[in-house]
């Protein structure tokens, strides 16, 4: 018999980089009520599965051929939905799709990172922007943010001036904060990272439909090196799925296509991903649902006595707790009642991601006696 124990992962040639780290992933524990990754919350509606089960038969048809590379009908509703919701005419050769969008910032990435180039995001924010900058060899600058967890927009200057990043993230809305930028930041550190490098500036949009304000969407328009990303995973209640995508000027589509493995997307993906755009009027529903019960979220939180962080997402940021060991020991008390919310590393809070309305009760009934716990 064979011992695997006697050699781990630093035993091997790796990456001096990836030595000693651990892979992403909150964990999945088997809990009766689950609000920690800002998934949706509703099964996909029955006429979505059938249409689904329709569409991916048919691709299944033409499995032994490689599926569309280009992804062009896909592309083309993607647009169609861009053009839609986000007040600013999208065309197919403004968007590009992947394997969900951290494929997509990963390709991003590759493509305008890299060794010898760094990327830079406003944390606390999600953390798979610098764990994708490790993966591609491209070096990570944290730049700052006020207490209140906006943007500080002076420092966030400075820092792109003195770091000079070639890719820079803006998250908006913020995971895990909730919190949405301004266009006018968004402006401000797009000209202050064109006028240092010029850079490439990604905008995060993983939550947008969930927001009170207007995608940043018509901000692509006449800059080449503003990008905005997407994802089907939270507001079309499809994470399983694995779908993400980008809008931006032509070129940032064709340089992308230069890193991305070709047939990336399979046949199958594309054909759920469709089937799922039919739908959109249905799954949108859903969010106007989820924004209500994010806003009780907020509303009955801090009528509990908790303080709550402004949030434009499907998740709600808390606290405070007292630091780290504060917000650590009061998400096991949570998860002791049943609940799974976040603890995202942010010192003092935790993050729930809005549910059902029977799960956020649960959700609200835990803090509460959490709570009394606290001040008795
Ligand atoms: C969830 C999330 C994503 C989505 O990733 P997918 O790969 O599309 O599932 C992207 N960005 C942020 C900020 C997120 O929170």
């Amino acid at each position: 018999m064979t011992s695997y124990d006697t050699v781990g992962i630093d035993d091997l040639p790796i990456r001096d980089e990836l030595r000693g780290k651990s892979p992403y992933g909150a964990p999945q524990l088997d809990v009766p009520v689950q609000l920690n990754t800002n998934e949706n919350p509703y099964p996909l509606p029955e006429p979505l599965v059938r249409r689904i089960a329709e569409r991916v038969a048919e691709a299944a048809r033409g499995l032994n051929r490689y599926p569309d590379r280009d992804a062009i009908e896909l592309r083309t509703e993607l647009a169609r939905y861009l053009t839609r919701t986000g007040k600013h005419p999208v065309a197919l050769r403004n968007v590009w799709a992947a394997n969900g969008s951290n494929e997509v910032l990963q390709q991003l990435l590759q493509t305008f990172g890299g060794p010898g180039r760094t990327a830079m995001g406003f944390e606390p924010s999600y953390s798979m922007h610098a764990l994708i900058a490790r993966g591609t060899g491209t070096g990570w600058i944290s730049g700052p943010r006020n207490d209140d967890f906006t943007i500080d927009v002076e420092a966030a200057e400075r820092a792109i001036a003195e770091h000079r990043p070639d890719v820079v993230f803006i998250t908006s809305p913020n995971n895990p904060t909730g919190t949405a930028v301004e266009a006018e930041t968004v402006l401000a550190l797009h000209e202050a990272a064109q006028a240092a490098k010029p850079s490439l500036v990604v905008i995060d949009e993983a939550y947008v439909e969930f927001s009170h304000r207007d995608s940043l969407l018509p901000l692509i328009e006449g800059r080449p090196n503003l990008v905005v990303s997407r994802t089907m995973s939270k507001a079309f209640g499809a994470a399983g799925l694995r779908l993400g995508y980008l809008a931006a000027h032509p070129a940032v589509v064709d340089a992308v296509q230069l890193v991305r493995l070709p047939y990336h997307l399979s046949a199958v993906t594309q054909a759920t991903a469709l089937a799922a755009l039919e739908h959109t009027d249905t799954l949108l529903g859903y969010v106007e649902q989820l924004k209500a019960e994010r806003d009780r979220l907020v509303s009955e939180l801090r009528a509990i006595g908790y303080e709550v962080t402004e949030s434009d997402a499907n998740f709600v940021q808390f606290g405070h707790f007292d630091g780290a060991e504060g917000s650590h020991a009061a998400w096991q008390k949570i998860l002791d009642r049943g609940v799974l919310v976040r603890d995202n590393g942010v010192p003092g809070w935790l993050r729930v991601t809005a549910g059902t309305p029977e799960e956020n009760d649960a959700f609200l009934d835990a803090v509460r006696a959490l709570k009394k716990e606290q001040s008795s």
